[in-house]
């Protein structure tokens, strides 16, 4: 942009702040075009703030949903390892007990009499799953519940009538 000094008209040079021919101070042409750049990014700077204060806060809720799934996961993890390890100490590989076999032999009478420390009176199959033995003199029974098919879960339970 063509400048010229405000007092002799001497051509100056752009953004010349003097005369380089009287000295004189010239209004500086330089100067309202400074004024609006800092103006401009004001409400930009602002926005971007908000922004970042946004993206922020979806990046908190984020890792809090990360944390929580992650967690869930992890109990989900935990207990399909414990289930894994139940069922192989229950009998490895083995299939589940599915209903074929007679509960009461598993346990004969003679096996239930020594085990209770008395005459087994009556031997008594409830359903596929449940064997009632009746002992003593008062009518005591137990019953043998055979959800698998391993040796300790005939004993799974021994109730007191
Ligand atoms: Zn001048």
């Amino acid at each position: 942009m063509a400048a010229f000094c405000v007092s002799c008209g001497n051509p100056l040079a752009d953004g010349a702040r003097f005369c380089t021919k009287c000295g004189a101070t010239q209004p500086a042409a330089v100067a309202p075009v400074q004024t609006p750049a800092p103006v401009a990014p004001v409400p930009s700077k602002g926005s971007s703030t908000g922004m970042k204060i946004l993206i922020g806060v979806l990046a908190f809720f984020m890792f809090l949903i990360l944390v929580v799934a992650g967690s869930c996961v992890y109990i989900g993890y935990r207990v399909r390892q414990k289930a894994h390890e139940f069922s192989k100490s229950m009998g490895g590989d083995a299939k589940p007990y599915t209903g074929r076999r007679q509960p009461c032999a598993m346990l004969s009478t003679s096996e239930a009499s020594s085990a209770l420390g008395q005459a087994v009176a009556s031997v008594e199959q409830r359903g596929t799953m449940s064997c009632e033995y009746t002992f003593g003199s008062s009518g005591k029974h137990f019953d043998i519940i055979t959800p698998g098919k391993t040796a300790e879960s005939r004993w799974g339970s021994l109730a007191a009538p």
